[in-house]
This record gives structure tokens, C-alpha cells and sequence, in this order.
């Protein structure tokens, strides 16, 4: 081969890399968790959305096409929808993670909005593939709209707790830090919003972390707030780590 042509199969190499690059969009985060029934792999996509890679099965969170070519992520066994609003549950993207067989659970206020989906009420649970899922109250207290209601009115949206081996983990929606929140037992993992006015502020989301203590709390769907801020607060609490991911 001249020196020519290793030239030209070189730049040909790089520009295959590059095209792969491009077409893959910027690699997603990923944490693996172990657990007494194998690795939990979390991607973390974006704002509220994330999924699970566990015994061979994928776990969708809240899918949203804003954060992520979803027709390049790997299809859904099972999806999880907290809610209604856009950035929450998105036809398009579920469209794209969708196969004949996958199963969808979502909360009380999307029934009628996916077809072939499950409703499971607050308080709910249902085993899916080996997993058990938990539908937990997801709802504000405090923030409300200018009439009056809330953001998210107690009834309507779920955070899940889902158990893969013994690992308990907890993603929490678009809520504040609600009694039933605090009453959480056992969670390894959970996820926590933190924007304001639609979730928590950093204050609530550390006494909701001292209420029920998670041993790893990822705060997510967090918009602009101060994760810094967060950490400072939980400096003292020794049993739980924070891991600040990109979840804005
Ligand atoms: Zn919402
Ligand atoms: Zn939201």
C-alpha cells in the first residue's frame, strides 16, 4: 500500500467514525447498578426521562422526542408514564420505542390517551416481566396555578417504584414531597424533580431525602435549579449519595 493510499484508507476510517458519531447523536450517560438478580444499567436521556436495561429487558421512563432521536434507542418491553403533560408522555416518542408486544402502564390521567395501555391507580401495583411495579401519589401541595388548582392535582399522576432483584427503585414524577413520599420504605435508588413551580426546590427535595432515605438519590428534572445547592443540604446525611447526572 503507498503512502497515498494509507493516507486516503485513513481518512476514509475517520470519516466513517465521524458519519457513526453524527448519526448516534452525543453518547447518553449511563450508571450500573448492581443487584441480587444481575447488573441494572440506567440511561439517563434527559429532564424526566430515562431507561432501564435489566435481564435482557428495557424499561422506558417517560419518553420525549425533544431530548433524543428515540427511533435510535433501543425499543421498550415495558414503559412507564407518570403523566399527561408533553414532556411526559409524547405519542411520537413512544411511537418510536414501541413494538407489538410491549407492555405500557400508565397513570390515571392518560387513560383514553394510549391505546392498549394499563392504568394503575395510586397506591397500584402489578408485576411485568419479572418486576414488580408500585404506582405512588404524585402531586403538588403548594404550587398552584393563578385559579387556584394545582400543578398536578393528588389522583391523577404516578411516581413507580420498581423492583429489580432486591433493588428498590423510585422515580418520583412531577410531584412535591408528599406524605406518601416520605413513607417510602427500602429505596435503594430514587429519582427526584427539582424545578420550581411545577416539583420541588432543593429544600424540599432534602427533607423528602431525609424522610425516607434513599441509599443513591439522583435529582432529575431539574430545569435551571442549583444542584450544587442540593448537595450542600445533604452534606450531613451520610447514608445517602447524591449523583447530580445530566437531567436539566
Ligand atoms: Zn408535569
Ligand atoms: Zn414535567
Amino acid at each position: 500500500m503507498g503512502e497515498r493510499t494509507l493516507l486516503m484508507a485513513g481518512f476514509s476510517l475517520f470519516a466513517a467514525v465521524a458519519t457513526a458519531a453524527v448519526a448516534a447523536g452525543p453518547a447518553l450517560e449511563k450508571d450500573t447498578i448492581p443487584t441480587s438478580a444481575g447488573d441494572l444499567e440506567v440511561t439517563f436521556v434527559g429532564h424526566g426521562s430515562l431507561f432501564f436495561a435489566f435481564g435482557g429487558k428495557v424499561i422506558h421512563v417517560d419518553p420525549f422526542g425533544k431530548l433524543a432521536d428515540y427511533t435510535k434507542l433501543p425499543k421498550a418491553d415495558l414503559v412507564l408514564i407518570t403523566h399527561a403533560h408533553g414532556d411526559h408522555l409524547d405519542a411520537t416518542a413512544l411511537a418510536a420505542i414501541r413494538k407489538p408486544e410491549t407492555r405500557i402502564l400508565v397513570a390515571p390521567v392518560c387513560e383514553g390517551k394510549v391505546e392498549g395501555a394499563t392504568v394503575l391507580g395510586n397506591g397500584g401495583n402489578v408485576t411485568v416481566l419479572g418486576v414488580t411495579v408500585e404506582a405512588v401519589p404524585a402531586y403538588n401541595l403548594v404550587s398552584k396555578r393563578p385559579d387556584g388548582t394545582p400543578f398536578h392535582p393528588k389522583g391523577e399522576g404516578n411516581g413507580y417504584v420498581v423492583t429489580f432483584g432486591r433493588t428498590r427503585v423510585y422515580i418520583a414524577g412531577d410531584t412535591e414531597d408528599v406524605p406518601e413520599m416520605k413513607a417510602l420504605k427500602a429505596i435503594d435508588v430514587a429519582f427526584l424533580p427539582m424545578n420550581l413551580p411545577y416539583t420541588m426546590t432543593p429544600e424540599m427535595v432534602s427533607d423528602a431525602v431525609r424522610g425516607f432515605g434513599p441509599r443513591i438519590l439522583y435529582p432529575y428534572h431539574f430545569g435551571e435549579s442549583d444542584t450544587a445547592r442540593l448537595v450542600a443540604l445533604l452534606t450531613d446525611v451520610k447514608g445517602t449519595e447524591v449523583r447530580v447526572r445530566k437531567m436539566k
